[in-house]
């Protein structure tokens, strides 16, 4: 268990072009992506999300039967950043928030009756990292400011809550379907693909958004990203969070699927009993 570490706790780090293991961090790469990292680098990159999480980054399992992560994926065989190059990051303005944080490890953490996360923070030592023998001193909170991590902090606070929120509940929640964790990793991952969903008839069908609301969602991609957090938590939790559903056409369709379930019953009843009197 690392060291729990607040904000105010004074550290020792600087990273700078001229120090002797510059690149050495980029070289060998394990950095999980939040939602609103791929955002900036499929920007930065001028593709679509869809585009980035093919070529970039790989999936993988946040915990057993649990929602997925993404990863940055290094370049082929070898274990380095697609991104580095000699003189550093090529990406730098964009970088995810790994990166930024580095050395400095963020936990969010949230107590069973809230809903609210508490940010604590671990210092990460490694041996090849030389920063640490860098003359200077500054905070934690100094240090997040420096890398621009309150920006990066507050628009993945969504994502963050709906993952704990999952882990917190545990069984009361269930194994999640299939289904609920595609809707899950498009919503949060590729928000080009969730941009074509909400802007969908069969979405607009069901859900009842005001018009202005919509144009802004299309129109933006954080503020897509935004009401995409709010929609899981409505979907996947249950939490009546005011996105409006046409309750006629909800009825409607389980009307539908209850009739197709009661005919495939019945055809199979039928089957079964042509089969018993010898029919085939
Ligand atoms: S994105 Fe940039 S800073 Fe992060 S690992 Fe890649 S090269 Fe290094
Ligand atoms: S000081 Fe640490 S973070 Fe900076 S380049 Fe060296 S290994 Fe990477």
């Amino acid at each position: 268990m690392p060291e729990m570490l607040d904000g105010k706790k004074t550290i020792q780090f600087r990273c700078h072009k001229g120090i002797a293991c510059f690149n050495a961090c980029c070289k060998s790469i394990d950095i999980s992506l939040t939602p609103y990292d791929i955002l900036r680098l499929k920007r930065r990159l001028g593709i679509t999300s869809t585009e980035f999480l093919e070529h970039f980054t790989f999936p993988f399992e946040m915990e057993k039967d649990g929602i997925a992560g993404v990863k940055l994926k290094p370049v082929e065989n070898g274990s380095a950043c697609q991104f580095m190059t000699d003189e550093g990051c090529n990406v730098y303005e964009d970088r995810p928030s790994a990166c930024r944080y580095y050395p400095v490890a963020l936990l969010s953490m949230r107590r069973q009756d809230e809903y609210v996360d508490r940010d604590a923070y671990a210092l990460v030592v490694e041996e090849h990292c030389l920063g640490h023998k860098e003359e200077r001193s500054l905070t934690i909170d100094e240090y997040r400011k420096e890398q621009g991590l309150d920006e990066y902090d507050a628009l993945s606070r969504g994502w963050r809550q709906l993952i704990l929120k999952k882990k917190s509940s545990g069984p009361t929640i269930g194994k999640p379907s299939k289904r609920s964790l595609q809707l899950f990793f498009m919503t949060c991952y590729d928000v080009d693909r969730f941009r074509d969903f909400v802007a969908s008839d069969a979405f607009n069908s069901i859900y009842d958004i005001p018009k202005s609301d919509l144009d802004r969602f299309l129109s933006d991609d954080v503020e897509l990203m935004q009401f995409g957090f709010r929609f899981l938590r409505q979907v996947l939790f249950g939490e009546a969070l005011g996105i409006a559903m046409r309750m006629d056409v909800v009825e409607e369709r389980r009307r539908k699927v209850m009739d197709n379930r009661m005919r495939l019953e019945r055809e199979a009843a039928e089957l079964l009993s042509r089969t018993e009197e010898g029919e085939y």
